[in-house]
């Protein structure tokens, strides 16, 4: 079996805000076709993490290598045939209809005043099929349910044909059903296509599901980095969210799931 490629590489990387430093001194890489849930509490940084990561933002210190060449230098057209950021609550200024949104996705492939290509619209239709979005084609984003809407962006970040997908809470404010629905999208993408996913999440048993790597940020440092075995454990989440939890493993899937007890919380002396 070939090594996978090393597709992103972050060394000591730093970020402030107003002189406030929110990210230090982070540093993890990641192969083709990796899939790695970022977890921790409200404020650690994770957001600002993938600003960064989608040069977003600039970072104070440290390096971002992505496929061996450093992210700056990438113009911001070919950085976005590469990335592509998913963010919470996305509205858009007019009233689109879904295919005019997904069509959004094909930008960074199109020339000024040049329609859309074969291979375009095959992006387009493929990513609409891979969301089960093509039966909304026709219909206004602004009227459809917060379920609907999350799949439609994900369809145009999809016709986006990143190979690296960066996501902020992609499952939020989803009945469990739409939760399973949208990690089951993301699993089939990164399987099939191999593109390579970095998921904000906060529901850690949902994510375990679906990958091994786990990525723990607090204060805007690293504290744990490593596959759900080692990390999906008692002590280490009751340290990072300050809260006393139940740490079992799921009969059916053999995967760690994790239940906050009662309104206890630990002090942190
Ligand atoms: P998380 O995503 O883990 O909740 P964020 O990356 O959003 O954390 O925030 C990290 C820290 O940076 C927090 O202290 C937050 O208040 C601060 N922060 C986030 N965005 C800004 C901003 N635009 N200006 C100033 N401070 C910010």
């Amino acid at each position: 079996m070939n090594p996978r490629a090393e597709i992103l590489r972050v060394e000591n990387l730093c970020a402030t805000y107003n002189g406030n430093m929110v990210l230090r001194d982070i540093s993890f890489c990641l192969d083709e076709g990796d899939f790695l849930a970022i977890a921790g509490p409200n404020g650690a940084g994770k957001s600002t993490l993938l600003r960064v990561l989608a040069a977003l933002m600039k970072p104070s210190a440290g390096e971002i290598m992505l496929f061996g060449r450093p992210l700056t230098s990438f113009s911001r057209r070919a950085l976005s045939k590469k990335i592509a950021i998913v963010f919470q609550n996305i509205s858009f200024p007019y009233d689109f209809t879904v295919s005019e949104i997904v069509a959004l996705g094909r930008t960074p492939f199109l020339s000024p005043w040049t329609p859309l290509s074969k291979k375009d619209n095959s992006s387009i239709r493929e990513a609409m099929e891979l969301t089960d979005t093509w039966p909304l084609r026709e219909r206004s984003f602004s009227r459809l349910s917060a379920g609907e809407r999350q799949r439609v962006v994900l369809a145009k970040a999809f016709a986006q044909q990143p190979s690296i997908l960066l996501l902020d809470e992609p499952a939020t404010h989803l009945d469990i059903h739409h939760q399973v629905g949208i990690f089951n999208i993301l699993a089939r993408l990164n399987q099939q296509r191999k593109t390579t996913i970095l998921c904000i999440t906060h529901d850690l048993s949902l994510a375990a599901q679906y990958t091994d790597h786990f990525l723990f940020l607090s204060h805007g440092k690293i504290v744990a980095d490593g596959s759900a075995s080692v990390v999906i454990e008692k002590r280490i989440i009751e340290e990072l969210f300050q809260t006393e939890v139940y740490v079992g493993t799921l009969p059916q899937t053999h995967r760690p799931f994790i239940y906050p007890i009662k309104q206890t919380t630990i002090n942190s002396s």
